[in-house]
Formats: structure tokens, sequence, C-alpha cells
């Protein structure tokens, strides 16, 4: 099963065998006068249409026509909550009357609401509602999506949200990676020292029973500190899980810091990060992913992005689309606050949702840039160039959908 990629306009890899850091984040491997070839899923050929007619038997290849507009691989969306039952629309309109979190929460909502509906939906309720929102980031070009727990805080609810997102994965196109976040918050009615036992006991279970590849803790002063966190980090790795770390984003405690020392994976938020966090990070192999979408929709400072790329650290972008703090999945909103609130190139924006959010789900390996035997995961653009990104505003750019070699969206207008 072959698929061949006609007249594109360029061809945009960000291909390299690293995330890229620093001033290197701005190569995203521009190439023109080529086309793609796609067999089984994985890109066969990136080269001159003459070179793949001379190479390979071509009768049978599907065409697809790019008329002119440019590809790049699809984007990766690495820190989601994707999974949780009910909504909280009216809390937006409380918070912009001038409540705050506590008045919120006195109310009833905050995080509470969501952990009391998400343990009250069935599986397939949460099944419908996620797959709902990973079509709406398809059609934004995000073929490949990282969706953490951390709506039940029990394990009974924990192992739900993580089976409905595995179940996802069976029949959406778009691929999921797995995080087991019980370290979210702490349940109503329960001490902080007794919840965290009780997560270092579920490992066993979350390991037996779902597909959670990392673990995940919501480091913050007043909820889990650097030593609870460090405690929870330490266990989660012994038991074989990969590590993430909501990090500095209220109050710098050092987050980054222990990120990098544990060897996690990434460091995600990162709003407070100090100078010691951004040299640890850039030091380390532990990726910075921003989530601008929060910051805007909470109305705080951004994460200090510029700093970061300078000194030398592989940031990574993220939506947190979650049910509080940013509901939003909006690949074209990322791009604009990236660009126009944090200072970020359009290269150093698709770098950090291509190659870097690769690495941000340790799948450097098979995603994240377009080079032969990488997954056939690309997008064209309703345009010939990749500025177009940030140049139309606030909207959808995307014009076609490839995942694992297949057609799987297309917009007709
Ligand atoms: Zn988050």
């Amino acid at each position: 099963m072959m698929l061949w990629i006609q007249n594109p306009s360029e061809v945009i890899t960000c291909h390299a065998n690293q995330p890229k850091s620093g001033s290197a984040m701005q190569d995203i491997g521009r190439l023109t006068g080529v086309e793609i070839l796609i067999r089984n899923g994985l890109i066969e050929a990136i080269a001159p249409r003459i070179d793949l007619e001379a190479k390979y038997d071509l009768a049978h290849a599907k065409v697809l026509d790019a008329e002119g507009r440019a590809v790049l691989p699809g984007f990766i969306d690495s820190h989601t909550h994707l999974v949780w039952g009910g909504e909280r629309a009216e809390e937006f309109s409380w918070r912009l009357s001038g409540m705050d979190y506590m008045e919120i929460m006195n109310r009833g909502g905050g995080i509470a609401a969501t952990v009391e509906k998400t343990r009250a939906a069935s599986e397939d309720e949460l099944i419908e509602a996620a797959g709902k929102r990973l079509d709406s980031m398809l059609r934004m070009g995000v073929t490949t999506v990282e969706a953490k727990s951390g709506y039940g805080l029990n394990l009974e609810t924990e192992i739900k949200q993580l089976q409905a997102a595995e179940e996802l994965n069976q029949i959406h196109p778009v691929d999921l990676v797995h995080t087991y976040m019980g370290a979210h918050d702490i349940p109503k009615g329960m001490e902080k020292e007794a919840y965290i036992a009780s997560i270092l006991q579920d490992l066993t279970g979350i390991r037996e029973k779902t597909k959670a590849e990392f673990f995940d803790v919501f480091c913050e002063k007043n909820v889990f500190e650097i030593e609870d966190t460090q405690k929870l980090l330490e266990a989660a790795n012994r038991h074989g899980f990969k590590l993430k770390l909501h990090a500095d984003e209220i109050v710098p405690l050092g987050g980054a810091e222990l990120a990098v020392s544990m060897g996690a994976t990434s460091a995600d938020h990162l709003l407070k990060v100090t100078d010691d966090g951004v040299r640890a990070l850039a030091e380390g192999g532990t990726i910075a992913t921003l989530l601008p979408g929060t910051a805007f929709s909470l109305q705080t400072d951004y994460a200090p992005a510029r700093r970061l790329i300078e000194a030398g650290c592989s940031v990574a972008l993220a939506s947190d689309l979650n049910p509080g703090s940013c509901h939003s999945e909006s690949i074209p909103l990322i791009i604009a606050l990236s660009c126009l609130q944090m200072g970020m190139t359009i290269e150093e924006v698709i770098t950090a949702l291509t190659i870097n959010a690769a690495a941000a789900v340790n799948r450097l390996d098979t995603i994240g840039s377009l080079a032969a035997g990488k997954q056939a995961d690309l997008i064209l653009l309703d345009a010939p160039s990749y500025f177009q990104l940030i140049y139309h505003l606030g909207v959808n750019s995307v014009k076609t959908v490839v995942k694992k070699g297949r057609v799987v969206y297309q917009r007709d207008y």
C-alpha cells in the first residue's frame, strides 16, 4: 500500500535525531522540489520526483496531489488532561466576575467538581466526550496526544479514565500516550500523607490494569511539595514509569531542578522557573514544555520562553486542555500566543509542536519529523508556506491530515 504525495510547495521535515535546543530550533529542515512516498504507513522516501520514479514502481501508488501546499509533520499535543466528566462552563463567568479560586471552590466549582463528575461518569460517557475533543484536535492537525488521568483521585476512577483513553486509542485515528496522574490533587476529606501512601500502593494496580507509560505530579506549594514529589517520582521510577512533572507554575519550588535530577522526560508549565532551573534544564535531557493557553486563560504572566531557548533548553509547546484552567485544544491559539506573547519565532513554534513534542512523549524514533522510516503522520496547509500558521492569526490553516499513511481528515473549503 503506497501513497505518493505530489506537488508540495515545500516539505518541512523538522528532522533531527535529537530534540532541538537553543539556536538550532530555527532550523526546521525546509525542502523544495521534493515529493513524499509512503509505504505501509511509514515514510519510504522524500526525494525529487525523478528519483522516486527511477527507484520505485509507482504504477499502483495512490496519489495525493498537494496542489502547491506546504507539508509539515503532524502536531503532537504532549500535555493534556483529555478525559474528564461533566463541564464547568459557568465557572468561567464566575472567574470573569472577579471571584478567586477559593470562592469558586466554595460555590462547588474547581477541580473537585470535575472529580465528582468523573467518578459518576460511565466509561462510555468518558469515551464519547473525549472522542469529540480528539476529533477537534485532529482537524487542527494533531496526530498524537498525551492524555493524563487525575480526575479520579482513587484507584477505581483513575483506572476508568486510563482505560477510556486506551479504548479511544483503538478506535480513533489520533494516537494516545497514557499518563497516570493520581498525584493531581489531594482528594477532599483525605490527609496528604494518607493520599500519598495510597498512590504508592496503587502503582502496582495501575501498572497491571492500564497501559500508563508516564507518571506525573502536580508539584506545587500546599499540594505536593518538593519532598512529596521526589518520593512519588522515585516510587514511580521503581515501578517502571517514565516521569513528567507539573513544575514551577505558581511558586518556584525547584520543580525544574528536581525533574532534571530525576531524569524526567519533561518538566511542564515553568512560569516561575528560576535561573538555576533554566540552567538545569539546559544541561540535562529534560524537555521544557510550555503551556501558553493556560497562562492566557488564567491571565497570568507567560513562561520565559526566550530565556529558556537562549539558555539552550529544548522547548515543547502543548495545549494543557482541561476543564478548568485551560479549556482549549486550539493549536492556532497556542501558535498565536507563543509568537506574539512569548516572543518565539514561527520556526521555534513548529519545532516545539513536532520534534521536541515527540521527545516530550518519548516518541522520537517514530514521530515528530518527516524522514525515511518514520511514521507517515503529516499535514497539508491551505497555503504554500508554513508562515500561514502565524499569518492567518487564530484560524486553522490545516487542510488535510494524513495519519500512518492514510488521509483521515480533509477540509473541503
Ligand atoms: Zn496539566
